[in-house]
């Protein structure tokens, strides 16, 4: 029999739809760490004691394992190259069924129009990476004692075409309950959004965005850091909704995650 030397993988075990906190201890002589995983480059940052950084997993990635790597480069620029294994377990997301009028679901040219041009700018936002953290730990809720919502995930079916899945969660809130930071952050986008209405997103770096949607007022504006349960504005039902809610999302490196996850960071 021959022994294969082979360096065990440090396996992260990791739902469809959450996050991975991944850390190593600190270590003597290490200049820097990359994670490596599908097209992505994630920076691994030094803290206090130790390396950290935090990995989105999309809602809609297929389960099993998926091979990533931490590239650890050391000062005298020796680089060594680290196997993780991100063991992603399947969630049953519910599904609905609809039958509706079609004129309920068609929009007009120009909102389709509006609507294109508006992903596109959040497309260009979630694909940018800010390499520190701006965030100070821990995470916490928007609508303090709510820690939970409802609906992400959710897969909606109208008329036979399946819709993009639900990637927020909704919070119960009324007209004018103030909605918190739910960390520190810059603020790049605060406006009126056609599907979203008035809309907040915040970066809190390494790529981790999270979003508060139909507001009935916004107090901050694009460029300014906010701290962690600061007032982003008031909750409201603007934008294509059927009631006052807070929808509440975070897209971490563009994986669609259910922001409550974010709470676990610590
Ligand atoms: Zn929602």
């Amino acid at each position: 029999m021959i022994a294969a030397i082979v360096f065990a993988a440090t396996v992260f075990a990791v739902n469809q739809g959450s996050i991975a906190f991944v850390t190593f201890p600190d270590q003597a002589g290490v200049k820097s760490m990359e994670l490596h995983w599908s097209d992505k480059k994630i920076p691994v940052v030094h803290t206090e004691n130790k390396w950290e950084t935090v990995v989105g997993i999309d809602l809609d990635i297929k389960a099993g394992d998926h091979d990533a790597e931490v590239d650890v480069t050391y000062n005298d620029g020796k680089v060594e190259k680290r196997p993780i294994v991100f063991s992603v377990g399947s969630v049953k997301f519910p599904t609905t069924e609809l039958t509706v009028d079609d004129q309920f679901v068609r929009l007009s040219p120009a909102n389709q129009q509006r609507a294109a041009r508006e992903t596109k700018e959040l497309e260009k936002i979630y694909a940018t990476l800010t390499p520190e953290i701006l965030w100070s730990k821990p995470f916490r809720s928007p609508i303090p004692g709510q820690t939970k919502g409802s609906n992400f995930g959710h897969r909606r079916v109208f008329n036979g075409q399946p819709r993009a899945p639900h990637s927020g969660a909704d919070l119960k809130a009324s007209t004018g309950t103030p909605i918190h930071a739910t960390n520190r952050g810059r603020v790049v986008l605060a406006k009126n959004l056609f599907f979203t209405g008035n809309t907040v997103v915040l970066d809190h770096g390494l790529g981790i965005y999270t979003i508060y949607a139909h507001l009935s007022r916004i107090d901050v504006k694009v460029g300014q850091t906010v701290e962690e349960s600061q007032l982003l504005g008031l909750a409201g039902a603007t934008g294509r909704v059927t009631g006052p809610h807070l929808h509440w999302a975070a897209r971490i490196q563009d994986a669609r995650v259910d922001p409550f996850s974010l709470l676990s960071i610590q």
